[in-house]
């Protein structure tokens, strides 16, 4: 079997199975030292970390495996100006009529929508209850941003969900 073919690697901190594309490259430097690997092209085995702000916090305390903090703002960096490029397009749509925001109008509209955005923040309670009807209607999902960033581009205090109800934009911003 040819890896290429399976571009799927493990998160060092959370352990998920990820696309190589939503994860980080690491290469291990020395015992329980890792260097941030940016252009990819290091020839050494490669070890990964999920573009996430929750598992990069993980990584800056973590007591085996360690980063530079030159490493960690980069990576840390490149988060927020991919998430501000999200959050960028959906500002763009909010008057579309394509969006559905909020908890309430977020479920009314489930059967409609076919992308959910959701703040790193959410509630657990909230999560549970969009990520069972993900789940049953296979609407794809990620975390973007936080509550008071999503709420921001609809004029709110805070938003703790976006649903994309057009097809075409949700596969743009899904790929
Ligand atoms: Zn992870």
């Amino acid at each position: 079997m040819n890896n290429q073919d399976f571009p799927e690697r493990t998160c060092l901190i959370c352990k998920d199975k990820k696309d190589k594309k939503d994860l980080f490259r690491l290469v291990k430097t020395g015992e329980d030292k890792y260097a941030f690997d940016e252009k990819q092209k290091e020839q050494s085995r490669g070890y990964y970390i999920c573009k996430s702000h929750e598992c990069l916090k993980r990584l800056s305390k973590h007591k085996k495996i360690k980063v530079d903090t030159d490493d960690l703002i980069k990576m840390l960096n490149l988060l927020k100006k991919g998430e501000k490029d999200y959050l960028n397009i959906l500002r763009a749509m909010k008057n579309s009529q394509t969006l559905s925001f909020g908890m309430n109008m977020v479920l009314e509209e489930i059967e409609h929508t076919h992308f959910l955005v959701l703040a790193e923040d959410i509630s657990e309670k909230n999560e549970r209850k969009l990520l069972l009807r993900a789940k049953e209607l296979n609407i794809t999902y990620v975390y973007c941003g936080n509550k008071q960033q999503l709420g921001e581009i609809f004029g709110k205090d805070e938003v703790s969900v976006i649903g994309v109800k057009n097809k075409q934009i949700a596969r743009g911003l899904i790929n």
